[in-house]
């Protein structure tokens, strides 16, 4: 069946993607399980995905719930589930209003469309760039993938979308260089995720808060993977003490249903009025019933707190394991998103980790990242690390 499923796979599935050879069949709290019965402890999450575990019991009966009753209208109607999780998500962010979509580029579209607009809106009609981030990942839409700093998203693609320039991370002068008359926005990841687990100097993000104020010009932050607890904090800007003007939300969102979200205070948000954008799923009753109670188990069940103790139990094992091992470079990363840079190819220890019974991913080639669930317990860790430390002694 296993052997089916893949060859199968091979012959009709575009080849996006550079797939592991297993099938995964079934999930459940922090385990996954395969076709041949074999078990996983799962440090991906779907990508930052699945903050909640696999198969929770109180999403799956708000989905049943919601599913036996209605899935879908249109945008041209008002529906209740949508309207509560816009109204948690304002009430638990800086944000007044909430325009929902189904995936996190589509909400950065939004946001860089909402960007654009408001200073047409305002008669500045010149005022249309972006300042993004080398390394940043922002999604893989045309607009999406022009705002990305990596060249490796656009090969091939190009032309790309006017109107994107990009600066080192960390890096003030070059910010404060880019930005001109022209610029309308800076977007920014508070932690770049795809990029390596790169994290802010400290006062860094204070200081792009502040060039933006002086300069007029509009702070986004993308939160879709620094998201919903992921840091240790609900969004990641709650760190720094600052506030973003937009941001944009997807990943955690509904814990594995597609959903993205643009949230910005009402001064900006206004600028997208009837007809201005639009989207046939966005924030569909089906999705949001399912996002309303995710946010919920999130906030009552103290699953943020939890996750920042660990993350940081986490961060301390793989200092001990750095400690012993001198292929690792560098631990670092916010509550549980973690990255481990190495001086060898990760590939080769992605594979090893599988055959062992454990999911971890590897990004620019020598930098693992270890996004587990944020119900992760430290037994789950302690299993992890030693399963590291016997294939780094190799
Ligand atoms: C994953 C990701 C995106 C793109 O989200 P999609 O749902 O794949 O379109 C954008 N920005 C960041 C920071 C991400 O991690």
């Amino acid at each position: 069946m296993k052997e089916d499923i893949m060859t199968r796979a091979d012959e009709v599935i575009a080849k996006t993607y550079k797939r592991f050879p297993i099938v995964i069949t079934k999930g459940k709290g922090c385990n996954l399980w395969d076709t041949t019965g074999k078990q996983y402890t799962d440090f991906v999450s779907g990508i930052a995905v699945c903050n909640l575990g696999h198969a929770h019991p109180r999403v799956s009966k708000a989905l049943a719930k919601q599913a036996d009753t209605l899935l879908h209208v249109s945008n041209l109607y008002y529906t209740e589930p949508q309207v509560e999780l816009a109204s948690w998500l304002t009430q638990n962010s800086f944000a007044d209003r909430v325009f929902f979509c189904n995936s996190g580029a589509e909400a950065n579209e939004a946001a860089i469309k909402l960007a654009r607009k408001y200073f047409k809106d305002k008669g500045e009609r010149e005022r249309f760039r972006i300042v993004t981030m080398e390394k940043s990942f922002h999604g893989r839409t045309m607009a999406t993938l022009s705002a990305t700093g990596q060249d490796k998203i656009k090969k091939g693609f190009e032309p790309v979308l006017e109107g994107f320039d990009h600066v080192p991370f960390n890096d003030m002068d070059a910010l404060h260089d880019k930005i001109g008359p022209h610029t309308c926005a800076v977007l920014i990841e508070p932690i770049q995720g795809e990029g390596g687990v790169c994290c802010p100097d400290d006062g860094y993000l204070e200081a792009v808060r502040r060039v933006c104020d002086e300069t007029g010009v509009l702070l986004i932050f993308d939160e879709i993977q620094t998201g919903m607890g992921r840091t240790g904090k609900l969004f990641a800007y709650e760190h720094f003490g600052i506030e973003p003007d937009i941001m944009t939300l997807a990943k955690a969102l509904a814990n594995g249903l597609p959903i993205g979200a643009m949230l910005a205070k009402e001064a900006v948000a206004d600028a997208f009025g009837p007809g201005a954008h639009a989207s046939t799923f966005g924030g569909t009753p089906i999705i949001t019933a399912a996002s309303l109670e995710v946010v919920k188990v999130l906030s009552e069940e103290n699953i943020i707190a939890h996750g920042s103790r660990v993350g940081a139990y986490f961060e301390e094992r793989l200092l001990w394991l750095k400690n012993r091992h001198e292929s690792i470079v560098d631990v670092r990363g916010k509550g549980l998103l973690v990255g481990m840079k190495l001086k060898i190819e990760g590939a080769p220890i992605v594979d090893a980790c599988l055959e062992k019974g454990f999911l971890i991913n590897c990004i620019q080639e020598n930098i693992l990242r270890f996004i587990p669930p944020l119900t992760i317990e430290k037994n789950h860790i302690d299993a992890l690390v030693a399963c590291l430390d016997e294939i780094l002694d190799r």
